[in-house]
């Protein structure tokens, strides 16, 4: 793509209405725009982020059995009395028309499931926006009061069958992080099974000052507790814990027969597997940053290389490396090399491609890393191969 041809520009001032750091590179860079506190506009480029998290979502999901759905946003009142929870704060409500808003699903898809199938185990899952009345939403994308959540809900016979397929959720969460860059900073959690069982629930911390949670990661063993449940002593016998700040990525309960039983579904536990899709492309932006802009990591990247070109034309290079489906942002805007340099470090895209004269003598452009200081100039000839190997 040109980014010429992109309708949105970069911003070279912090928003002064937003705190977080997510917000402010991704507002100044371009991937999202502000509406109201908590809501905001997926733009281009941001949205092209949003669809990698999806498709490695989708595809970690899909192996382990998904079938995927997309339920409604609208949703009757009649669903949330047979629960008890039409009236809980997150609710948004439309007046007169007995709607609400949906923030979560067991209430739709539990009836759902029941009305077309007998056979179980069955798994079912949608990426989807949810709306939450957030009565704080001030840490960018990480805390919506309109987000994308992926939402999986798990249905069985035996609670065996519940516990052995919730292990293998734990399992294609982290591959999910590893694909997305996470791993290394997401903690599985101990936190309270809360409204919903008495029980522990496990959430997916990720390690990052813009966080509000706090975990305590056991020096031991590494298990990590949330404040909430914290009690000074792991399981393992140590009571040396090292205290981050967090943020929640993911959620998994196991719901019993809390729900099923509400809806008449005889003999059936459930589980919900919860997974913040904007909240993990606001965590990556907080993770991987640096005073020039974002970082982003290569499977999320919304391109794989930035090629630009600075006093002379890179069109050949552009159609070449587009020929072999690399993923391109081409700048041949008429704007100053420093300009085009400032940009491309803020857009974070992971490869950058310089094409000049001086570079052009050599029948060369260099490469730079983003995230690296160190430049390498490659043969035109050898570009393609040269990325190829990158990705
Ligand atoms: P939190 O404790 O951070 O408020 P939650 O426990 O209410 O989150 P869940 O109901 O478990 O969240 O939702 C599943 C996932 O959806 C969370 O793990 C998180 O990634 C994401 N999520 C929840 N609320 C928001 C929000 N307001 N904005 C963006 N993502 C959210
Ligand atoms: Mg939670």
């Amino acid at each position: 793509m040109k980014q010429r041809e992109l309708f949105t520009k970069t911003i070279k001032e912090n928003p002064k209405d937003e705190k977080s750091i997510n917000a402010q590179l991704l507002i100044r860079a371009g991937f999202i725009d502000k509406l109201g506190a908590g809501i905001y506009s997926y733009l281009p480029l941001g949205l092209m982020v949003i669809e990698n998290i999806k498709n490695i979502v989708r595809e970690e999901m899909n192996k382990i059995g998904g079938q995927e759905i997309l339920m409604p946003s609208l949703h009757p009142k009649e669903n949330w009395e047979i629960t008890g929870r039409w009236n809980v704060e997150e609710m948004y409500k439309i007046k007169d028309n007995n709607l609400g808003l949906g923030w979560t699903h067991e209430e739709i898809i539990t009836p759902l499931v029941k009305k077309y199938t007998s056979v179980f185990p069955k798994y079912i899952y949608q990426i989807q926006t949810k709306f939450r009345n957030e009565p704080r939403a001030k840490s960018g994308i990480l805390r919506g009061r309109e987000f994308l959540m992926k939402d999986l809900y798990s249905f069985h016979t035996s609670e065996s069958d519940l516990n052995d397929y919730y292990e293998k959720v734990k399992e294609a969460y982290f591959k999910i992080f590893k694909r997305c860059g996470l791993k290394e900073k997401t903690y599985l959690t101990l936190a309270s099974g809360g409204a919903f069982s008495s029980s522990f629930s496990h959430e997916f911390q990720t390690v990052t000052d813009a966080g509000e949670d706090i975990i305590y990661i056991c020096k031991n063993c590494g298990q990590s507790f949330n404040r909430e449940i914290f009690e000074s002593k792991c399981e393992c016998g140590s009571t040396e814990f090292e205290e981050k700040k967090s943020i929640e990525v993911g959620n998994i309960f196991k719901l019993q027969d809390k729900y099923s039983k509400l809806f008449g579904m005889d003999n059936i536990v459930m589980g919900c597997y919860g997974l913040g899709i904007t909240r993990m492309m606001g965590a990556i932006v907080e993770v991987f940053n640096d005073e020039k802009g974002i970082i982003w990591p290569k499977e999320v990247a919304p391109f794989d290389v930035h090629l630009l070109e600075l006093d002379t034309d890179a069109s050949e290079i552009y159609d070449n490396l587009q020929k072999e489906e690399i993923k391109v942002l081409y700048d041949n805007r008429e704007k100053s090399a420093g300009e085009k340099l400032n940009d491309c470090d803020l857009i974070g895209i992971p490869i950058r491609i310089i094409l000049s004269k001086k570079t052009l003598e050599k029948d060369c452009v260099e490469i730079k890393k983003r995230g690296t200081d160190e430049l390498e100039l490659v043969k035109i000839k050898k570009l393609t191969e040269f990325i190829q190997n990158e990705l």
